[in-house]
């Protein structure tokens, strides 16, 4: 038997997940159309922790588990902190997201999350879609596909962006006031690293190795990073890792085909949502969901992930063709922009929401030979 909905979102990882959570929380007494999340995973993809930037009175409609005004950076001895008091650097894990998301959807009847259910194909039939699962099949009146982009086009990005982590309680309260945004930046034989770490509270830290490769390193390679960070940081030890959580963020991903049906919009990594310079991409899928669930919920069609603008893309796309020409240099290019971009500034570049002069400050922090030798070579060589 067929199921019959107004809007199919398929996957439920953060783009799907906060369209549901926007038009929940927008709805209000106006008319909800029939929305169906199809997501592919038993649960929910809970082993993520998602950072991001706010402003300090306007942050997003999610359950943050801890906030700062203060990040660092640091390499070979040399630390720059970084302290804002017009922009917090909150951090959501995805349990508490997720699980607020499916109690809200819980108390609405025309909303309905269905877990474990993979899809296999999505067929353009004129005037509907049809959306085979493994669990049946749906006529979808319009189709936001939030699935990630498929593998070939993954193995195509330009660069990866890949950590291990562990969430760690420690014996003894943590005393660190912000977050350890880039720590312990270095170049070895596998490329950029740095670690990362967040204080989730005052005993439970999230400590992630993070490699920037070309291709992924050993699984034996990254255990051996995380292992390190943990002895750098936590050198007197007694800590208890709680959970773990990996990932691989393509950087530079190629555009793909596009939605095969008017019917159908894409949204989240696979539509690019991911900044090709840092791989966050949080706080502008939380943009998409407000506006797209604004624009169903005021009778019109669900939007795509609208593109960045062309001095948000260029400057990016020159970022990774340093970060991929220069390995060795990338502890100095951000420890460089620590130094030499005003914080709000560098926040403002990072949330994807620059001035003009933010820009230019960024440009400006670069080392000139590289910067220049990359535009030149770039301008020749790069494809797309
Ligand atoms: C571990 C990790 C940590 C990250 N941390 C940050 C961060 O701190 N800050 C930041 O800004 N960005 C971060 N990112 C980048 C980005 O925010 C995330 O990748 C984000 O989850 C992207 O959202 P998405 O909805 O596009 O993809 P996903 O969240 O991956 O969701 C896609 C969903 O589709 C489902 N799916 C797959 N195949 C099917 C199928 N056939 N049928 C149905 N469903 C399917 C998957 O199970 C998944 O739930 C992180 C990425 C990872 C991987």
């Amino acid at each position: 038997m067929e199921r019959c909905c107004d809007m199919a979102i398929l996957g439920g990882g953060c783009a799907g997940v906060s369209l549901v959570r926007e038009l929940l929380r927008q709805a209000g007494s106006r008319a909800m159309p029939r929305v169906h999340l199809i997501e592919a995973d038993a649960g929910f993809g809970v082993n993520k922790t998602w950072g991001f930037w706010h402003p300090v009175d306007d942050g997003p409609a999610v359950p943050v588990s801890a906030s700062f005004s203060e990040w660092t950076f640091s390499c070979g001895g040399r630390v720059r902190a970084h302290r804002s008091q017009a922009w917090r650097y909150s951090v959501v894990e995805a349990r508490a997201f997720f699980d607020e998301a499916v109690a809200l959807a819980q108390h609405h009847p025309r909303v309905e999350i269905h877990t474990g259910t993979p899809v296999l194909e999505v067929i353009d039939g004129g005037d509907r879609v049809k959306v085979v699962t493994s669990g049946g099949v749906w006529s979808c009146g319009h189709v936001v596909d939030t699935r990630p982009p498929e593998r070939a086009r993954v193995d195509y990005s330009r660069m990866l962006q890949i950590f291990l982590g562990a969430e760690i309680v420690t014996p003894r309260p943590y005393d660190r006031p912000g977050v350890g945004l880039m720590e312990s930046m270095g170049c070895d034989s596998s490329g950029f690293h740095f670690d990362y770490l967040v204080p989730l509270d005052a005993g439970r830290i999230l400590v992630e190795a993070t490699r920037f490769v070309a291709a992924p390193p050993p699984r034996e390679r990254l255990e051996h990073d995380l292992e390190a960070a943990l002895q750098r940081h936590f050198p007197e030890g007694g800590h208890r890792i709680v959970r773990r959580e990996s990932g691989v963020i393509p950087m530079g991903l190629p555009a793909g085909d596009g939605p095969a049906s008017p019917r159908i919009v894409e949204a989240g990594s696979r539509a690019g949502a991911v900044r090709d310079s840092s791989g966050y991409a949080f706080m502008d899928i939380q943009r998409w969901a407000v506006q797209c669930a604004r624009a169903i919920l005021e009778g019109g069609l669900p939007m795509g992930h609208p593109a960045r603008s062309r001095l948000l893309r260029w400057m990016d796309g020159l970022l990774l063709d340093v970060l991929v020409a220069h390995p060795d240099r990338a502890p100095d290019i951000f420890m460089s922009l620590a130094g030499r971009v005003a914080p709000d500034a560098f926040v403002r570049f990072m949330n994807g929401t620059p001035r003009p002069r933010d820009v230019l400050a960024v440009m400006k922090a670069l080392p000139a030979g590289l910067f220049f030798g990359t535009i030149v070579f770039s301008g020749k060589g790069r494809r797309g």
